[in-house]
């Protein structure tokens, strides 16, 4: 395993958002695959225990998408990482930016119901405060300059 992953797993707030990611996956996965095999999802973030003793349960294709995604958001350059609808650095490839954008699309009403209340709720309230300083940004420059941290990477 990659020593900086492991490293970046160390910390409290990329377990947070990978187990949420993980739990918005398996709810997705849970209403839309319920026909495909699914199973307890394995990866290196997984081997860390950062989903806990229950990993998410998920497809195969559900589990690709997860593994991409617990990547990106360890490997995330951003501290304090900004909210990934929000960021000028786009760092998932289209089509996984895409997947994951309906994903949580279906998954983040959802949530509250599969007894993710609180990763649900947060996630809102993550969302709204950096619509605000988005909004607050862009009233401050209006010639719409980014800082290139795409450069950064
Ligand atoms: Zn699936």
């Amino acid at each position: 395993m990659n020593e900086r992953f492991e490293q970046r797993l160390m910390q409290v707030q990329v377990r947070r958002d990978i187990k949420t990611l993980g739990d918005f996956t398996a709810i997705y996965c849970r209403g839309n695959h319920a026909d495909r095999t699914r199973r307890a999802f394995a990866s290196d973030a997984a081997d860390l225990g950062a989903y806990g003793r229950k990993p998410p349960v998920v497809c195969d294709e559900c589990a690709e998408h997860l593994r991409y995604g617990e990547k990106r958001r360890a490997y995330c350059p951003k501290d304090p990482k900004p909210f990934c609808a929000h960021c000028d650095t786009h760092c998932y490839k289209a089509d996984e930016s895409e997947w994951q954008r309906q994903m949580m699309r279906y998954s983040g009403p959802r949530s509250a119901l599969h007894g993710y209340a609180i990763a649900g709720i947060r996630h809102a309230m993550e969302a709204r405060t950096w619509r605000r300083e988005m909004e607050r940004r862009a009233a401050e420059t209006s010639d719409g300059t980014t800082t290139g941290n795409d450069a950064a990477r």
